[in-house]
């Protein structure tokens, strides 16, 4: 069989907690154990990469799923066993699927792992790699996982409570179109001080994106009654959306990951949502999937 074409999947949409967030009884919480449409997996992805390469971002703890849903959006009558797995840091939602590679479940050895020095750091300290072959890059760098493969991975470095190692978003870039995959960052002052740029619109335009998934956690800084949203630091969606503005005719098409349980953009009829798709926005859906 030959490879299938190079394609992105989005694998999951949530914040590391996952919705369901294990115990919480909130509205979308108990929603999403009422119908399992309104759950939804920590944020991942997966490229394939049109080579025989099967690059996965992120290890979350839904992996058994995550790999299913990627094997049914790029109709795949086998589950995908990846050639190789990029991190972008290594806050818990992102690495906790990664001792399954490893004797317990998968048996992989000897699999590349993708991530910066600090983030290997951080993982080998804590005595989870020993399926992974260690490949450490450079913020700035690009990468193209398999031979003869036309799609690329480049590291773009992000501020973001970063006591245990750096953090990057990732632009994976084929022959079709290119996506940013930004999950986490602190603030949009800070990156867009760090990558020297005006607004968001202007940085987007500089990556030159066809499609942008950027930080959606929390809709605005009341969100989490009871914890200071300083603890979790993130641009709300508001914020965002009042930089950005309607859509104009050569933006990027820009989801919102890494939702928050408590987001109200997670309720399909909310004032949010409908605000936010109004603009001409998205709120991300696990499955999506774009020819690269
Ligand atoms: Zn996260
Ligand atoms: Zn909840």
């Amino acid at each position: 069989m030959s490879p299938p074409s190079p394609t992105f999947t989005l694998l999951g949409t949530a914040q590391d907690g996952g919705v369901p967030q294990a115990g919480c009884a909130c509205s979308n919480c108990t929603s999403a154990h009422l119908d399992d449409s309104r759950r939804r997996f920590p944020v991942a992805a997966g490229v394939a990469d049109g080579a025989g390469g099967f690059h996965l971002i992120e290890a979350t703890r839904a992996l058994p799923d995550q790999l299913h849903v990627w094997a049914q959006a790029i109709d795949s009558s086998t589950p995908i066993i990846p050639t190789s797995v990029l991190l972008t840091h290594v806050h818990l939602g992102h690495v906790d699927g990664i001792g399954q590679f490893g004797n317990e479940a998968m048996g992989l050895t000897g699999l590349p792992l993708i991530a910066s020095q600090a983030a290997i750091d951080a993982l080998r300290s804590r005595g989870s790699i020993a399926a992974f072959e260690p490949r450490p890059i450079l913020s700035g760098s690009t990468h193209r996982l398999t031979e003869d493969s036309r799609v690329t991975f480049e590291f773009v470095q992000v501020p973001h409570r970063d006591e245990e190692s750096d953090t990057h978003a990732i632009i994976i870039r084929g022959p079709n179109s290119s996506i940013l995959f930004l999950p986490d960052h602190d603030d949009w002052t800070q990156t867009l001080a760090l990558h020297h740029v005006e607004d968001i619109r202007s940085w987007l335009e500089e990556l030159r994106v066809d499609h942008a998934l950027v930080d959606g956690t929390f809709w605005d800084s009341g969100e989490l009654s009871g914890r200071d949203t300083e603890d979790v630091p993130h641009p709300p969606v508001a914020l965002t959306l009042e930089n950005l503005g309607e859509r104009r005719g050569d933006d990027p098409e820009i989801h919102f990951i890494h939702l928050n349980h408590s987001n109200p953009l997670n309720e399909p009829e909310s004032s949010e949502r409908r605000h936010l798709e109004s603009l001409g926005w998205k709120v991300a859906e696990r499955g999506w999937s774009v020819n690269l």
